[in-house]
């Protein structure tokens, strides 16, 4: 089966200067990926016509789709529509239900309709006419010498909408492609380096239609398999197999055997053991919290959270005694046990998570320099304390502490 390529072109200033983060490429290309078009090129530009005229006719001599957002607004920086007209030879005409759309948008909002408005119901004569449920810029699909363009708006819900209801279901139609299966194992505690060694003889047999990507994000690690093949369940049985073995080969660093975030992995094993948690954060501000929290249905076994800032709330919250803190300091392994007790009794729960910190950029000294992270996981009975040295910006520092605690609440789940 020949494989089926799209280009993705992203037009706006905002996007060369940094100002927007292109998202909409990323959501296109998972989206495609996940039908089995293979995103060949994907091209940022700004609001320029030469460039957008160039791209175009790049793009389509190596691919079978474009895709392109942005520039559809009703600003004067906005310039894909005459543009897109001057490429395939065509006029803006009146597109009624687009006009119809457009004004009833604003007269039920009360608003007067601008010229500029009335201008959002101009398209291509040639385009067939996506309508935007969720827009006033209706997208635009073409067809010339073989190549399929669509021409969507930058907002990315507008874009979203367009794709879902229309652009995927009809290139769908349009073109048979391979399944594409993916399978991610989650892993924690080994760097990738270290598990590519590991993974020398499993990568050398793989075949060619069978991919293994590494995805490293703070201190844990994704693996994922992806096969392509033209009979799904075939496919997705031999992908199987090599995804057992995966797993068996990396055993002792597993943490699940799907893409989850790790607030879900304990979430999952609380509620199988009927068990309930809750956190005592210094450095980390709640960050452990609200990973937590994120998950749906999180509160069957989370009760809450003391942030213990300043060293008079850990006394006041949680008990921490002040001679501990003068002995010891805030950042210390005596000081998260007694924070780890406070919060068990405080907050009424099974298990209790508590950290310290020094996050930087400033604070540290000799003895604690930055980056220094205490941590007790643990329940009544058996707490488990242990030591970070982080050497990240502050940002990155609470993440990799967050995801740390939480790793080592679920060992010690699992033990
Ligand atoms: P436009 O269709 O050019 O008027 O784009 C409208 C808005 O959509 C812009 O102001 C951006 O904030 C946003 N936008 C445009 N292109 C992208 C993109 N590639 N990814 C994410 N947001 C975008
Ligand atoms: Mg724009």
């Amino acid at each position: 089966m020949a494989q089926v390529t799209t280009s993705i072109i992203t037009i706006g200033d905002e996007l060369l200067i940094g100002q927007t983060i292109d998202t909409n490429s990323a959501w296109m290309a998972q989206q495609l990926n996940a039908m089995g078009i293979w995103v060949h090129r994907r091209v940022a530009i700004g609001d320029v016509k030469e460039d957008i005229l160039e791209a175009l006719e790049k793009e389509a001599a190596v691919s079978d789709i474009v895709l392109i957002t942005g520039g559809l607004g009703p600003t004067a920086d906005d310039i894909t529509k005459p543009v897109l007209c001057e490429y395939f030879h065509t006029r803006l005409v009146q597109h009624e239900a687009t006009l119809h759309r457009v004004m009833h948008l604003f007269e039920s909002r009360g608003l007067p309709v601008l010229q500029r408005n009335v201008d959002q119901a101009l398209v291509p004569e040639s385009c067939t006419v996506i309508e935007n449920t969720r827009g006033t810029a209706p997208g635009m699909w073409f067809e010339k010498d073989g190549k399929i363009y669509v021409s969507m708006p930058g907002v990315p819900h507008e874009m979203q909408g367009i794709m879902e209801t229309y652009v995927l279901p009809q290139l769908a139609a349009h073109f048979s492609t391979p399944a594409v299966i993916h399978q991610t194992l989650l892993t924690a505690g080994m760097g990738e380096s270290f598990i590519a060694e590991r993974l020398v003889g499993f990568e050398a047999k793989l075949p060619s239609h069978i991919k293994l990507a590494y995805l490293p994000s703070y201190s844990l690690l994704k693996l994922r398999l992806t096969a392509f093949g033209d009979d799904k369940l075939a496919t997705a049985a031999e992908l199987s197999i090599l995804f057992h073995e995966l797993k068996e080969l990396l055993a002792d660093i597993v943490v699940a055997d799907q893409d989850m975030p790790i607030a879900q992995v304990i979430g999952q094993l609380l509620l199988e053991r009927g068990k309930t948690v809750g956190t005592a954060e210094s450095c980390t501000g709640g960050q452990i919290a609200s990973w937590i929290t994120a998950i749906p249905g999180s509160s069957a076994y989370f009760k809450g959270s003391a942030i213990t800032y300043a060293n008079e709330m850990k006394v006041k919250l949680l008990g921490v005694k002040p001679a501990t803190l003068e002995a010891e300091g805030a950042v210390s392994e005596a000081i998260v046990k007694e924070m780890h007790a406070g919060a068990l009794e405080l907050l009424e729960t099974d298990y209790a998570i508590a950290v310290s910190g020094i996050m930087g950029p400033d604070g540290g000294t000799a003895e604690k320099p930055v980056g220094t992270v205490w941590i007790a996981v643990g329940d009544a009975t058996n707490v488990v304390t242990v030591k970070h040295q982080l050497r990240y910006d502050r940002e990155r520092n609470i993440q990799m502490t967050a995801v740390y605690a939480m790793n080592a609440l679920r060992k010690l789940i699992l033990q």
